[in-house]
């Protein structure tokens, strides 16, 4: 694909406020840190595979290489941890992706706000500062900056700038799991999807507008997920139930529900996404499926593209929720797997008994593995090729710790050869992984909200 593609990609850097600088309540602490001149992320000309150190050393910020050699201009990243530049085993990745509707503005504004809080209260309040050391926080502002620079008159409801310089929706242009998704795979979509494989990331959040609801998997369905049933639930829809409400419930207006006068009722500020209105091709099915990783949308402002004085507000309002839902990625049980010589082990299957996962979790290259559960007892079951499976029970206390997983090295009672695990994933080559089902999202679901969607523009996730 040629540059010219990527139609104003001309110009480089992402603007992350106005004339290329910050909001005015970002700029005071911009002065802070030194070398990188706050978040001025980063020189225009600059090619997007330079990693560059920040201020205090506990962030730094790359683009996504592949992005940048097809558009040649940037998706920024930037990461916030004790070691912000590689992962360190124990420690969980974390990110937040915002902005991935170009007239969905909150989001955006939003992730500012809190790689500020992050960096100057580390040190000063005992929670940030915790969480600093326990988590390595991934937040990327804008996945759609050509979208954001698109919109010339911004709007609450709707606004060119939703999609990406193609005109293509992003949040529909994943592969997805139930159905074949044959659309264009969209530059900024190839760059996160790679960007997915770099990292064992854990849990997730994508930030968007238009409407005031914490949604979770999945987007899409087949009978077997409980289309039957308008919705679609995952195996672990009781985690993702937790995690929705964890965000929804700090955020006073979005845990009343119907806020925006939409006369969609969503109780307790939270909705399964099929059952608010099924989509095809959606990054949160696409996280959980296929890059272990759990995701959800958060639906963050009534009005898409708000006025500017509105922004302090919306950052008050949403504070207390950011950074819970963050602490989450510490839920459940985390450790290493080991053969009968110590030998850590990559790419075995570790999963818990009746919560199979279409496309199994693995270790990763330390051999971590990491599951998401809530308080109770488990049987974790781990799959390593030419071996029985093998057995081992967890009890995860209902007063774990904030900052950590209960810590479970598996220790195999036999000795395995590396070269005998398959490097690839066998049972996830088959794309859509359902095609064998019949699909849902446009043939069911029959409602005529689905109708007036379309038919006015307000499709918001
Ligand atoms: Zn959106």
């Amino acid at each position: 694909m040629s540059g010219s593609e990527c139609l104003s990609a001309a110009g480089g850097g992402v603007r992350l406020g106005r004339e290329n600088g910050l909001r005015p309540p970002l700029a005071g602490a911009a002065a802070a840190f030194g070398s990188c001149a706050g978040f001025r992320l980063p020189p225009p000309e600059g090619d997007g595979r330079v990693f560059e150190e920040c201020g205090p050393k506990l962030q730094f910020y790359h683009s996504l290489t592949q992005y940048w050699e097809i558009c040649e201009r940037n998706l920024w990243v930037l990461v916030v941890g004790r070691f912000p530049k590689e992962h360190r085993i124990g420690i969980p990745e974390f990110k937040y992706v915002a902005n991935m509707h170009g007239d969905e503005t909150v989001g955006r504004e939003l992730l500012l706000h809190l790689i500020e809080h992050l960096v100057t209260n580390d040190g000063k309040d005992v929670e940030i500062t915790n969480l600093i050391n326990s988590t390595r926080i991934h937040l990327m502002p804008s996945m759609n900056p050509d979208g954001f620079e698109a919109v010339v008159k911004p709007d609450c409801f709707y606004s060119n700038g939703r999609e990406n310089s193609n005109y293509y929706d992003l949040n529909r242009n994943f592969p997805d799991a139930f159905e074949l998704n044959n659309v264009s795979r969209q530059p900024e979509t190839a760059a996160v999807m790679e960007w997915l494989k770099t990292e064992t990331f854990v849990l997730s959040a994508n930030l968007h507008g238009g409407a005031l609801v914490a949604s979770y998997p999945f987007d899409n369905g087949v009978p077997a997920t409980g289309t039957l049933y308008s919705r679609s639930i995952t195996p672990d829809d009781d985690v993702f139930q937790y995690l929705a409400h964890t965000y929804a419930s700090r955020n006073p207006t979005m845990k009343k529900g119907d806020q925006c006068k939409t006369k969609m009722n969503f109780p307790n500020g939270i909705t399964n996404g099929y059952s608010w209105y099924p989509l095809k091709g959606g990054m949160q099915d696409y996280n959980y499926i296929w890059a272990q990783c759990f995701e959800i949308t958060l639906e963050l402002s009534c009005c898409k593209y708000p006025h500017e004085e509105k922004l302090p507000f919306f950052w008050n309002k949403n504070k207390a929720s950011l950074i819970e839902y963050i602490k989450q990625v510490h839920l459940g049980v985390k450790g290493q797997v080991f053969d009968q010589n110590g030998n850590p082990l990559p790419n075995v299957i570790v999963e818990v008994q009746n919560r199979k996962h279409i496309c199994p979790y693995r270790t990763n290259k330390f051999g971590e593995y990491y599951l998401l559960l809530l308080p109770g007892s488990y049987i974790i079951n781990v799959t390593v090729p030419g071996h029985d499976p093998y057995l081992t029970n967890v009890v995860i206390p209902e007063k774990s710790q904030n900052f950590s997983a209960l810590k479970k090295d598996i220790l195999l009672p036999f000795r395995v050869q590396l070269d005998s695990i398959p490097v690839s994933n066998p049972s996830c080559s088959k794309i859509p992984l359902y095609s064998d089902l019949p699909s849902q999202s446009e043939a069911t679901k029959p409602s005529l909200f689905l109708f007036l969607v379309t038919v006015f523009h307000i499709f918001v996730k």
